[in-house]
């Protein structure tokens, strides 16, 4: 009786817990709970001293949908969003919704990653957000995304970056993906030097990266 008492405590506190951190509209993480866990990715991802990327995410003209369709209507596009983003995203890829109809991701991985997944999540959407309910919605979203091969940067620099990109992608014309990379030019500079000094072998990707322009701009 005391162990089926403890495991129906535990139970109860795991709801609650999972209760504060989720969104309950659509299910993924809110606002707080994604920052904390962001952070903890953050950590993990320094110590290895591997990339981490953001993905800012803002439904297009949702306003209009709302006005068109009716709320209940946007709120299925919203849960449609959550529902597409968590299917073309890992496991390990935290999601969580920022605000109104603007969602954030955290991925392990750098620019290419971040490419891959805001263009496989652009693209589901697109498709998955033609017809909702029999409605011809034609829902889109624009994504912005930063990437930092030093995850000790701080996230709020990482979430700047990355909602630049996406006003970026808004001012371009919607339903596309900016990706920015967030290291300026002496920590640029900095990385170099440690790959050199440590990875002789994995210069020719790094000057690939560097080359690479500071934005990549997906069709
Ligand atoms: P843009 O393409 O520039 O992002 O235009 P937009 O219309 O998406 O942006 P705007 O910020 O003008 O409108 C956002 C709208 O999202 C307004 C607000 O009423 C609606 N909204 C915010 N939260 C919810 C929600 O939980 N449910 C529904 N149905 N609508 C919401
Ligand atoms: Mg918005
Ligand atoms: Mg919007």
């Amino acid at each position: 009786a005391f162990i089926v008492m403890l495991m129906v405590k535990d139970h109860h506190v795991h709801v609650y817990r999972t209760a504060a951190s989720t969104d309950h509209l659509t299910g993924v993480l809110n606002r707080r709970a994604f920052i904390e866990t962001a952070q903890t990715l953050c950590k993990r991802q320094a110590k290895r001293g591997e990339p981490v990327a953001v993905l800012m995410f803002d439904l297009d003209h949702f306003k209009s949908i709302n006005d068109r369709f009716g709320h209940s209507t946007g709120d299925e596009v919203l849960r449609l969003f959550a529902r597409v983003t968590r299917a073309s995203t890992r496991l390990n890829d935290i999601i969580g919704r920022f605000g109104g109809e603007e969602f954030i991701a955290i991925v392990p991985g750098g620019l290419e990653v971040a490419q891959k997944i805001a263009e496989r999540v652009r693209t589901a959407f697109e498709n998955a957000g033609a017809v909702i309910e029999s409605q011809p919605i034609g829902a889109t979203v624009s994504i912005g995304a930063a990437a930092s091969y030093d995850a000790t940067t701080p996230i709020d620099a990482l979430i700047a970056k990355a909602d630049a990109a996406l006003y970026r992608a808004k001012h371009d014309g919607r339903n596309r993906v900016i990706v920015t990379e967030s290291e300026n030019a002496s920590e640029r500079a900095r990385l170099i030097a440690a790959a050199r000094r440590t990875r002789p072998f994995g210069m020719a990707a790094f000057a690939r990266i560097s080359q690479r322009n500071k934005s990549v701009r997906s069709a």
